[in-house]
Parts: C-alpha cells; sequence; structure tokens
C-alpha cells in the first residue's frame, strides 16, 4: 500500500462544486462529507475503493505498474 501517494480529503461543497464531483476512475458520485483522495502523480480524485485499486498497483515512487503487460518483453 502507498497511502502517501495520495492525499486524504473531506469531499466539501467547494471541492464538489469547482473540482470535481465524480470520481476519475469509475465516475461514482461523490458525495458531500465522504472521504476522497487526492492523486498527485496524476492530478485527479479518486473515490475510496478506486484509491484502493490504485494504491496496490503502485510502486515506491507512486508509479502504477502493471502485473500483467511487459513482464516478458
Ligand atoms: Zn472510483
Amino acid at each position: 500500500m502507498n497511502d502517501r501517494c495520495f492525499v486524504e480529503q473531506i469531499a466539501t461543497n467547494d471541492i464538489l462544486l469547482h473540482v470535481t464531483n465524480v470520481c476519475s476512475m469509475c465516475y461514482a458520485f461523490l458525495e458531500e462529507g465522504a472521504n476522497i483522495y487526492y492523486d498527485m502523480h496524476h492530478y485527479r480524485y479518486l473515490c475510496e475503493s478506486c484509491k484502493e485499486e490504485l494504491a496496490s498497483q503502485m510502486n515506491e515512487e507512486c508509479e502504477i505498474e502493471s502485473d500483467d503487460v511487459g513482464l516478458f518483453v
């Protein structure tokens, strides 16, 4: 887990109105007061489940490592 790759925030009305009100990956609606996660490497907000999924694919540098591409190239 590389939780430090994300900034945990509470979805405020301000964020929802001016930045985004949907998760950038699954497009789920973000509700006011929900925990949301700012992906510092990709400049986007994610819901908690997408953050978890992405974090599990990231290396120490917060880069997304793919386990099914490039292994045998
Ligand atoms: Zn999501």
